[in-house]
């Protein structure tokens, strides 16, 4: 894409230089959302519940965190909402770290090409759902990690919190509650796998805790600093190992193939890197062994991914050329 900015940016990257990476960094991102603010078509918040078919699609943020724990950002970076779908990376890690290989008895590790809530796979492949981030696959994660902390929500906010140094990230209840109300399909799912015997907890107390899991509201500064542990191959910033190399390495190859609902062929093509999004508008995305980022612009395209996030991902990997590939 042209924009009058440019050749500036590039003359600026490409000055041989003392110019530090914090400044390329900025530069980066500074560019990146004057090119957002000039999108004429930003997509629509997700509408299956008010709550967040209210927010305003002009917001935008990004933040990219350094392996080392530098954080840079630009726009609404430091403005909560609604992780929904992104919470999932962090239930997978907790359930891979406690239950290890025993975890994929109950769950695959192949992309999916339906719609993130899709019935009809599910049946036809008798309750074992295809990936740990559609709908499916992430009510057996949360199963396997209630069945073994009772408190598996907790336990996601809790890993948010530490990681991101953030002890306000909290549950919102009114989206929790929302979620309930419009959670039929959820319940669907959840039912069906515990006919096939793929479910340890009651399916109300496992839709309880999925819900919850997905109201909680960070920023793109929590949430890039929080999912540090993938660019650190599992490790946390206390120094301690969530993940081994090889699980930190498993989570980053699913979300490149199943990352972003449907449309993780695309992504992967235009962005390059492993990223998760949700849909409430935010995407996070690791550089192995470099950095993370995460961006939010609540306004989402037909498959659910937001619009000016992918275009910011897009330009951030073009521009820096730090991809996976
Ligand atoms: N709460 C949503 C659901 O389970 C999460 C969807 C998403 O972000 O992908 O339907």
């Amino acid at each position: 894409m042209f924009h009058p900015a440019a050749s500036a940016l590039a003359s600026i990257l490409s000055t041989p230089t003392r110019l530090t990476r914090a400044g390329r960094f900025e530069a980066v991102l500074n560019h990146i959302a004057e090119e957002v603010e000039g999108l004429a078509d930003r997509g629509r918040p997700a509408d299956y519940i008010p709550l967040l078919a209210e927010v305003d699609p002009r917001h935008f943020g990004m933040a990219v965190a350094e392996a080392d724990g530098t954080v840079y950002g630009v726009g609404d970076w430091k403005r909560p909402f609604s992780t929904q779908s992104i919470t999932k990376v962090f239930t997978l890690a907790l359930a891979l770290s406690l239950e290890g290989e025993h975890l994929w008895r109950g769950v695959g590790r192949e992309p999916s090409g339906n719609p993130f809530n899709s019935l009809v796979q599910l049946e036809h492949e008798n309750g074992v759902p295809r990936n740990p981030f559609i709908n499916a696959g992430a009510l057996v994660v949360t199963d396997r990690l209630q069945a073994l902390t009772a408190d598996a929500a907790g336990r996601a906010l809790e890993l948010l919190r530490t990681e991101s140094g953030n002890p306000t990230i909290d549950f919102v209840p009114e989206v929790a509650a929302c979620e309930a109300t419009h959670g039929g399909r959820n319940a669907a799912l959840a039912h069906f796998m515990a006919s096939c015997g793929n479910l340890t907890t009651p399916v109300p107390d496992l839709l309880a805790a999925y819900f919850w899991q997905c109201s909680i509201a960070a920023s793109c500064k929590d949430l890039a600093l929080a999912a540090g542990f993938l660019a650190r191959h599992g490790t946390r910033t206390d120094g301690s190992a969530l993940l081994t190399k090889s699980q930190a390495k498993q989570i980053n190859a699913m979300m490149l193939t199943c990352g972003t609902y449907d449309a993780a062929g695309e992504f992967a093509y235009r962005v390059g890197l492993p990223g998760k999004s949700g849909v409430g508008g935010g995407i996070i995305a690791i550089v192995p062994g470099v950095c993370t980022l995460c961006v939010w612009s609540p306004g989402l395209d037909r498959r659910g991914n937001s619009v000016a996030g992918v275009l910011a991902l897009d330009r951030f990997t073009t521009l820096t050329g730090l991809s996976v590939f």
